[in-house]
């Protein structure tokens, strides 16, 4: 893992209510300081984050949005400012989620957009790359999430880049109950450090974390974060329950 911290990311989606997440937010906070080791972070929705952010005062947890726009202001209706995002106290913006590229339309250039904006205001990125929106094959698989990369990271220079994190989601894994092989998940994240590599060099390549996310769950998690490239999980629905998130902080710790 290359002294890179361990990061264990939920993703809510759109499955709490604000008055359950204070909740969720005070179980967790005790158990989580036998793991300071591990970046804890909560996404979720927008209507949740201010008392996401409340709860999460003074802890080790920190708080993400599960989306964005590009522009700080103006008539957008309906769409969440990075500048609003910075102001709250938010930490992390997940961006291109598959359900997005999927329900949304959400392109690989709106991607790059967000996520140069993310940077502009201190939001760290969590760019998550879909593999299976076109049909491929085996030999394919590589092609399309380092083309995903490509075009997720275009003009954003080397410095600002160590920070992002690439969350590699395949489609087919995601809320499905079965996570991809650990060594299949090793191989795709492999190739997109390599792929960082390439677009710019080795130093980057080595700092920049890389997430699997695809039904991953305490009883599956050890045998994913032991693979050399994956330094982190984002989790959908195991981590909606407290208890699950503490036990995958501990197998990531
Ligand atoms: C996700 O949607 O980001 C995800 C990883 O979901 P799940 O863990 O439910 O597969």
């Amino acid at each position: 893992m290359m002294n890179r911290r361990p990061l264990v990311i939920a993703n809510w989606k759109m499955n709490k209510l604000p008055s359950e997440s204070a909740a969720y937010i005070q179980k967790i906070e005790n158990p989580l300081k036998r793991y300071p080791d591990v970046i804890p972070v909560l996404a979720g929705q927008d209507v949740l984050l201010p008392a996401m952010v409340e709860a999460a005062k003074n802890t080790a947890i920190s708080i993400g949005a599960e989306n964005m726009y590009w522009q700080d202001r103006g008539a957008f209706t309906g769409e969440t400012s990075p500048a609003a995002l910075e102001d709250l106290g938010i930490s992390y913006v997940i961006i291109g989620h598959s359900e997005r590229r999927n329900y949304f339309r959400e392109t690989d250039e709106k991607v790059n957009l967000k996520a140069q904006a993310a940077l502009q205001h201190n939001l760290i990125p969590i760019i998550a790359i879909d593999e299976a929106i076109k049909p491929r094959d085996d030999n394919d698989r590589s092609h399309w999430v380092v083309n995903e990369v490509i075009e997720s990271l275009e003009g954003i220079p080397a410095e600002v880049v160590k920070s992002v994190i690439i969350a590699y989601e395949p489609t087919a894994a995601i809320g499905s109950g079965q996570a991809m092989t650990p060594a299949l998940a090793q191989f795709s994240l492999r190739r997109i450090r390599l792929t960082l590599a390439d677009m710019y060099d080795w130093d980057v390549a080595n700092a920049v974390r890389i997430m699997y996310g695809g039904s991953v769950k305490p009883e599956n998690a050890y045998e994913l974060m032991i693979q050399d490239d994956i330094d982190g999980v984002l989790v959908g629905d195991s981590a909606l329950n407290p208890d699950n998130f503490i036990e995958l902080c501990q197998v990531a710790n």
